[in-house]
């Protein structure tokens, strides 16, 4: 089956086609800039790809809904040209085939535990530390959604005591991605998350924000495992330090073997699917929307 997914991303879009068993057979990406330009460059991308479904992972906050009116739209996005648009409708509108629709975190998530780090698993996290801090979730082997998608990223998290940073979230300030997500980092020390590898005490901050969010999802959700990815992970000495910090967060009150310093390597981890999951994890909701 040919199953067509885009990776709706606030500065770029990836399109691909691809099939059930995780195979990619074609790719494009261009940056996101007015919806009418930019799904103009979907609707011709896919126009003669003769594909049976579509998946859109997308940035958010959407509207994951199916009973709501306001079902497939991007809701509260500050980009401001696409707030308020109905993309899953427009899709629609061009092609007559069932459509998946979620988070773009939520996609990532699904494609690490059907084809990547968490395969075989019926529940996974997945966390991406970039531009924003966002984390999607299968549980029972479906996406993860309430009232709405979760908003994991914006969680309240206890202050590091050598921190006086005010963060840089515009709805709250100092939460998760307030204090974490690239742009606080960039904020907090006058340089961009890539030029500051050799500064310790910066690590010393994020590992400590990262690692009490990881607590309270595997407090919450108990998830099989935690794939983290994003530009901010690429610090490969980070993520040790996160694994180390959880352990001395939790102190053994979750008595699982995951959650050893012999296994929480294999437990916390990178995505299999490198930065392939995005678009794949929308394939992947295509699979499922039909
Ligand atoms: P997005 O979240 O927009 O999809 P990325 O995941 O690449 O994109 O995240 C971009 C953010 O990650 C920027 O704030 C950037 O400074 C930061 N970043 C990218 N590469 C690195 C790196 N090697 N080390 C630390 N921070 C990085
Ligand atoms: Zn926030």
């Amino acid at each position: 089956m040919r199953i067509g997914g885009i990776e709706a991303g606030g500065t770029k879009f990836v399109c691909g086609v691809g099939d059930e068993q995780g195979e990619i057979y074609e790719r494009v990406t261009f940056p996101t800039t007015t919806p009418e330009e930019t799904m103009g460059k979907v609707f011709s991308f896919f126009q003669d790809k003769e594909i049976e479904a579509i998946g859109v992972g997308s940035f958010g906050p959407i509207d994951v809904d199916r009973a709501s009116e306001t079902y497939g739209y991007i809701t509260q996005t500050p980009k401001v040209k696409w707030k308020n648009y109905n993309i899953v409708g427009e899709l629609k509108n061009h092609f007559h085939v069932p459509i998946g629709f979620h988070t773009d975190v939520t996609a990532a998530a699904l494609a690490e535990s059907t084809w990547g780090a968490a395969k075989g698993l019926d529940s996974c996290l997945y966390m991406t530390v970039g531009t924003g801090i966002g984390v999607g979730a299968v549980i029972d082997g479906k996406p993860f959604q309430g009232l709405t998608h979760p908003e994991m990223g914006h969680i309240l998290v206890k202050r590091h005591p050598n921190d006086p940073f005010e963060g840089v979230c515009p709805y709250h300030g100092d939460c998760l991605e307030g204090l974490a997500a690239g742009p606080a980092l960039e904020k907090r020390w006058n340089k961009k998350g890539q030029e500051l590898t050799d500064q310790p005490e910066v690590w010393e901050i994020e590992s400590y924000y990262l690692a009490q969010a990881l607590m309270n999802y595997i407090l919450v959700l108990s998830p099989k495992k935690i794939v983290v990815g994003g530009g901010v992970m690429k610090q490969e000495h980070l993520l040790p330090l996160v694994r180390k910090q959880v352990l001395e967060l939790l102190n053994g009150y979750v008595a699982v073997p995951e959650l050893t310093p012999e296994s929480i390597d294999r437990y916390i981890v990178l995505p299999g699917l490198g930065d392939n999951a995005g678009l794949a994890g929308s394939i992947a909701l295509g699979v499922n929307g039909k």
